[in-house]
């Protein structure tokens, strides 16, 4: 057991009325020094890989470091140092909790999972996101094939949080400082080893597919959701964005079918919908006295993922939110008729290929019934008008 300083979410919005990545705490974690920059929990491994020696003064206090601002190319070498530091305690820290929810609530640990920090970042141009690889074609391409179970890469940040407030300082925007990147990356581990949207178990081990389909981007943001208390996951990074911009992700901007966009490169804004439904769902679900959906979600995406021997035709299917709703449903009928209810506000049905579900809400959004028409509100009209009209 080893003592480091992580984020702990809180809901405190700072100066501008923005949120923050959480406060920095110290906490107990259940890892071992194996690298210069590495930690070891179980099942996990997260390594920063850009060189240098992050854990060769733990001191009598254990790896305590200072987040630093998230340190960046205008800090200074021990600012640079107490961040990186920080960013490998915190993945681990906030990994961790993700991957024991999901142990727990499957009653099975999920296979090994390795955390790299700063790939892809080359001088000049770093990278500001993160994604889930396995071992087939991606893009940007992988150096080396990714470990067969899955990993996460995590960029070594490109860019300063906006701040509205001039004398706000500034934050350099390291994914590894950020809870809300971490868990959704994580997520996708979780997607991988229960639903497996892309059919991969069907497929020879080296030539997985990399693609994300939007039932796993949205579960991805609803487990981010779950585990940060908050329906405005991207708050921090993306407080600017306007809440009817489907780049927030917010899940309770009420986004339904009518608002999905056919067509690549639409899964993020695509599974917003998938994610909000969820979300309305898991908060029904706890309103009449329930303890939200996860553990039913998982049960469904486990079953979802063990159907079928044709790669080909598992791929459609497990693109469709009606099928996975269906699944939802049969995991617990005790919560089914709450779940198909709030599922059903989103445009969501139980029957129906995606873009049947798209039409139908469509039709009903341009009905002269219909209050609210315009993207990303709500098709009756519920929602403020602060998160519903675009200025
Ligand atoms: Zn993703």
């Amino acid at each position: 057991m080893i003592r480091v300083t992580a984020y702990l979410t809180d809901h405190h919005l700072g100066p501008g009325g923005l949120a923050g990545p959480g406060r920095p705490t110290e906490v107990d974690l259940d890892a071992t020094v194996t690298g210069p920059a590495e930690l070891s929990l179980a099942g996990l491994t997260v390594r920063d890989e850009r060189g240098g020696d992050l854990f060769r003064r733990p001191g009598e206090h254990g790896y305590l470091f200072d987040p630093a601002a998230g340190g960046g190319p205008l800090a200074g070498p021990e600012a640079q140092y107490q961040a990186r530091g920080f960013g490998v305690t915190n993945t681990a820290y906030h990994a961790s909790r993700v991957l024991d929810l999901a142990a727990r609530l499957l009653d099975r640990p999920l296979p090994p999972l390795v955390i790299r920090i700063g790939p892809h970042s080359v001088p000049g141009r770093g990278w500001g996101g993160g994604h889930y690889r396995l071992p087939g074609e991606a893009s940007p391409p992988e150096p080396e094939p990714p470990a067969r179970s899955g990993e996460i890469h995590l960029g070594a940040g490109r860019r300063f949080t906006e701040r509205p407030d001039p004398g706000c300082s500034r934050y350099f925007h390291a994914p590894a400082h950020n809870p809300a990147i971490i868990y959704h990356e994580v997520g996708h581990h979780i997607c991988h080893h229960t639903a497996d949207f892309r059919a991969n178990r069907l497929r020879p081990p080296l030539d997985q597919h990399n693609g994300k389909v939007a039932l796993d981007e949205g579960t991805a943001d609803f487990l981010a959701a779950v585990l940060l208390g908050t329906p405005d996951i991207y708050g921090w990074h993306r407080g600017l964005i306007p809440p009817w911009d489907p780049r927030r992700r917010q899940l309770d901007a009420r986004w339904t079918t009518a608002c999905m966009c056919p067509g690549n490169g639409r899964a993020h804004a695509n599974g917003t919908v998938w994610a909000s439904a969820l979300w309305t769902a898991h908060e029904r679900v706890r309103q009449a006295g329930g303890a939200g959906i996860t553990r039913t979600l998982l049960t469904a995406m486990t079953r979802f993922g063990s159907h079928g021997a044709d790669a080909a035709e598992e791929q459609q299917r497990r693109n469709r939110f009606s099928e996975l709703l269906r699944e939802l449903l049969a995991a617990d009928p005790a919560i089914a008729p709450v779940v198909a209810g709030a599922m059903a506000d989103h445009g969501i049905l139980p029957y129906g290929r995606n873009w049947e579900l798209r039409a139908r809400m469509q039709a009903r959004a341009a009905s002269p019934d219909a209050q609210t028409t315009a993207p990303g509100t709500s098709e009756t009209g519920r929602w403020p008008r602060t998160a519903a009209v675009r200025p």
